[in-house]
């Protein structure tokens, strides 16, 4: 088991007010799992991600990573515990816009003082598909493509679980399949990826789906497990979804579109 959590509770204190994101739930996720967190907005999936992906405590519950129970540990040992275990992917890719890809990729290795930082970020970069991007800058590549350099990143240092949240959010849907379909194929070579999406169809990628309301599990079961190639055309951007998605969690309309990938 690489993930257990047991009775996870989380509250907020605001002022007077108490508001309790997590309310006593409960998550296993095996390694090999691609899993992917729904709800709609304000049910905790981002304090869910919080956790486990060891950015904040529980306020009460039971963590166990890879063996490691991780709930009460200090700053440091949770920084420790992050850089060794996760790799992060965002909406917004939060790469370095002047660093070039492979300096980014680099980055989490020279954070842990490993050796062979630039052969392992080219092999991250190979395995992403971004070989002949290595020197490009962020701003020289696509939305599509700087996720890629992303996931390099996530990946290099070899972590346990790969944690996305709306990794997908930010891209046109030809390029959300391409992402999709890259972390099925890292999948496939046995990374366990977990998802936070409020889009249905990125959801059915997944093998199983956890839907949260209320700062608990209510739905866990499997999910279609679809080919992105067959996402539809608007798929990242089906609003009004039965999900209960919230206006205002999918791109705004009239924002500016994603970088076109053209150029991929
Ligand atoms: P989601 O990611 O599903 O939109 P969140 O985990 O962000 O949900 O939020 C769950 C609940 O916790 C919401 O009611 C939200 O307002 C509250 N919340 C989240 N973060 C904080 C915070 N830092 N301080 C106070 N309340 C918070």
């Amino acid at each position: 088991m690489l993930i257990e959590m047991h009775d996870i509770h989380k509250v907020y204190r605001m002022g007077k007010t108490r508001v309790h994101a997590l309310a006593g739930l409960d998550l296993h996720v095996d390694g090999g799992e691609m899993l992917a967190v729904m709800g709609p907005s304000g049910s905790g999936k981002s304090t869910l991600m919080n956790i486990l992906g060891c950015l904040d405590r529980p306020t009460r519950g039971t963590y166990v990573l890879e063996g490691e129970p991780v709930a009460g540990l200090s700053n440091d040992d949770l920084a420790r515990v992050r850089s060794r275990k996760i790799g992060f992917v965002f909406q917004t890719y939060n790469l370095l816009p002047r660093t070039p890809a492979l300096q980014n990729v680099m980055l989490p290795l020279m954070y842990q003082g490993a050796r062979d930082r630039r052969q392992r970020a080219e092999q991250a970069l190979e395995r992403v598909g971004m070989a002949d991007r290595m020197d490009h800058r962020p701003s020289e590549l696509s939305g599509g493509q700087q996720q890629r350099v992303a996931v390099a990143r996530a990946l290099v240092t070899e972590p346990a679980i790969l944690l996305a949240d709306e990794p997908t959010g930010n891209l046109d849907s030809r390029t959300s399949r391409e992402i999709m379909t890259l972390f099925r194929q890292l999948n496939d070579e046995g990374v366990t990826i977990v998802i936070v999406t409020h889009d249905p169809e990125i959801g059915n990628c997944a093998k199983r789906t956890v839907r949260m309301r209320d700062g608990l599990i209510v739905g866990d079961g499997p999910a279609p497990h679809v080919d992105p190639q067959e996402m539809s055309d608007d798929g990242a951007e089906s609003a009004g979804s039965p999900e209960g998605a919230t206006v205002g969690s999918a791109m705004p309309s009239g924002s500016s579109p994603p970088r076109s990938s053209e150029r991929s």
